[in-house]
């Protein structure tokens, strides 16, 4: 997973973050608050998904009660030639 991805988790709430497959993650958040719902999940296993029509990262715990939150927003950058004029 890239640095941005996994940085972008940091910011979120989540620390310790390791990927096991191309997008599931485990994490220290066992016990604690998830940054997603404010749940505490039995599960330390996370997945992220690119959602494509609106740019944005979503993070989500396995668990049925999670929901599923934007951390990264690739579509709201400016582009560099925003400010050539
Ligand atoms: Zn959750």
């Amino acid at each position: 997973m890239n640095s941005e991805v996994v940085s972008n988790l940091n910011t979120f709430g989540f620390s310790n973050v390791h990927f096991t497959s191309s997008y599931a993650f485990k994490c220290d958040q066992i016990g604690r608050k998830c940054p997603c719902c404010f749940q505490i999940h039995d599960k330390n296993a996370y997945f992220v998904k690119f959602h494509e029509p609106s740019g944005n990262w979503y993070v989500k715990n396995f668990s049925k009660k999670c929901v599923s939150k934007p951390f990264l927003q690739k579509r709201h950058e400016l582009p560099k030639f925003a400010f050539v004029l």
